[in-house]
């Protein structure tokens, strides 16, 4: 590519981004001083730098690119519909084309009971979206008392100012004063950090209770919903032991919550059905949609709306909400493509019955690794946790990150994007991603730890 060609020496690129661009979740300072790695191109699962390093990208750029990079029908869909219609708006009684084919699409691989869709720009305009409705529904059935929303420590729903109050994270929370008054908070059912010596089935019901409790607590007249990821991702790869989510769904159903599904990264594939509420079997009120959506081609998220929900509103009159880019045709145009391709190539199916239990089989070994605890999956999303003593379970001494910022270096020396979440590692590569793709990530993956064990060793940080 002529572009490519032309591109100024790596140097000058850090340089103008340290001068002019605010990068998110980043200590500017700190990223400044030693400048951003730039990714000029990508291919399949692959990605590639300015220096011509490349690198298997292990989170499937933030865990949207799900029918992996260099899909020229998605690139042909978008010129197409520019061509066509670059904009319109859906607000005054008006639709298009793309809009209509892709709510219909994304309404037939949903569960029975949700045949509606609200679009928007991204996961967390989406749960700004699912704060709103969900209030307004309660207001509409004639119980506007019913307000509060339940979600999770550690939950991560985005970051905008009702995204971040729904979320659990604690870091975010205490920038800005947050979380807005109406959002509490119950435990993870984090087995690995929190569930001590307990049977994780014993464990993922305790935890799942503390919903009924906190429902009893504030008054059942007064919760509106309560909101959860199927499997947490950005809070570290949490998966729930297998009890948790009946017991969830037990709950809501007996004390009238609505069950709000955040399906931003479980969606569309990651977990090997069609969304994770497939997986545990579950019945969400609504369910947010965003990343695979488009495997991030374009930016476009969206609230899919069970019958339910969606007649309660049809008697409420106007609800005073929507984005500018509610619905963009282009945006629509690209994830119609995307849900064509992930259904043609049989990519989901291909997820449950290939690459996931030969991830799992694969990544099971790493665990019996002298700085692994535990290596745990489910579908193509994954996580090892690092720790200074296996049997223990113990974390390091050192502060909470050291260790798993020094192997995430590592991995990216290998040629592997894996993240850190702590000292917690996470994958969640492009689900296209073949069996020797597989193979060649968790070869690096080990080289990376053996390196890690070997610095912390070095450094006195085995502790
Ligand atoms: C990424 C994410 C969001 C926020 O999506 P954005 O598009 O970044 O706003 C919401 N929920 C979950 C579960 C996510 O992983």
């Amino acid at each position: 590519m002529t572009f490519m060609a032309n591109l100024p020496p790596t140097a000058e690129l850090q340089q103008k981004d340290a001068a002019h661009h605010l990068h998110p979740f980043t200590d500017t300072a700190e990223l400044n001083a030693k400048g951003a790695r730039v990714i000029t191109r990508a291919d399949g699962v692959y990605l590639h730098d300015s220096d011509g390093k490349k690198y298997l990208d292990g989170m499937a750029g933030l865990w949207c690119v799900n029918v992996g990079y260099g899909r020229n029908e998605i690139m042909e869909a978008a010129m197409r519909q520019m061509q066509q219609l670059p904009y319109y708006n859906t607000f005054f009684q008006t639709t298009h084309p793309p809009v209509i084919a892709l709510s219909e699409k994304l309404t037939s691989l949903a569960p029975p009971h949700i045949n509606h869709v609200f679009f928007a720009g991204s996961g967390s305009e989406a749960n700004d979206t699912v704060f709103r409705m969900v209030r307004h529904y309660w207001a509409t059935l004639g119980k506007p008392e019913k307000q509060v929303i339940i979600g999770r420590k550690n939950g991560y729903h985005g970051s905008t100012v009702a995204a971040t109050s729904l979320g659990g994270m604690t870091a975010m929370h205490k920038q800005g004063g947050l979380p807005i008054p109406g959002v509490t908070h119950i435990d993870q059912p984090y087995w690995y950090g929190e569930g001590g010596d307990m049977d994780p089935d014993e464990f993922g019901l305790m935890r799942a209770r503390q919903l009924e409790a906190e429902i009893d607590r504030i008054g059942e007249d007064k919760v509106a919903a309560f909101i959860a990821e199927p499997i947490q991702g950005a809070g570290g790869v949490v998966i729930p032991p297998e009890s948790y989510w009946p017991e969830i769904q037990r709950i809501c159903d007996e004390r009238d919550i609505l069950l709000v599904a955040d399906e931003v990264i479980c969606g569309f594939g990651r977990t090997g059905k069609w969304f994770g509420s497939d997986t545990y079997g579950i019945k969400p009120d609504l369910m947010t949609i965003a990343k695979g959506l488009s495997s991030g081609y374009l930016p476009i998220a969206g609230v899919l709306v069970s019958d339910r929900v969606a007649e309660g509103l049809a008697e409420g009159g106007e609800f005073y909400h929507g984005y500018t880019y509610s619905g963009h045709p282009v945006a629509c145009a690209a994830a119609l493509t995307n849900l064509e391709i992930l259904e043609g190539e049989g990519i989901v199916e291909g997820v449950h019955d290939r690459a996931a239990p030969y991830l799992a089989e694969k990544w099971s070994q790493l665990g019996d690794h002298p700085l692994i605890g535990e290596a745990r999956s489910k579908g193509l999303v994954a996580a090892l946790e690092l720790t200074p003593d296996k049997a223990a379970r113990a974390p390091f001494a050192a502060a909470k990150g050291t260790a798993g910022l020094i192997c995430r270096e590592h991995c990216f020396n290998s040629g592997l994007v894996m993240r850190h979440v702590g000292d917690t590692m996470i994958i969640s590569p492009p689900l296209v991603i073949s069996n020797s793709e597989i193979d060649e990530l968790v070869t690096k993956a080990e080289q990376a730890l053996d390196l890690a064990l070997a610095e912390l060793k070095a450094r006195d940080l085995l502790k």
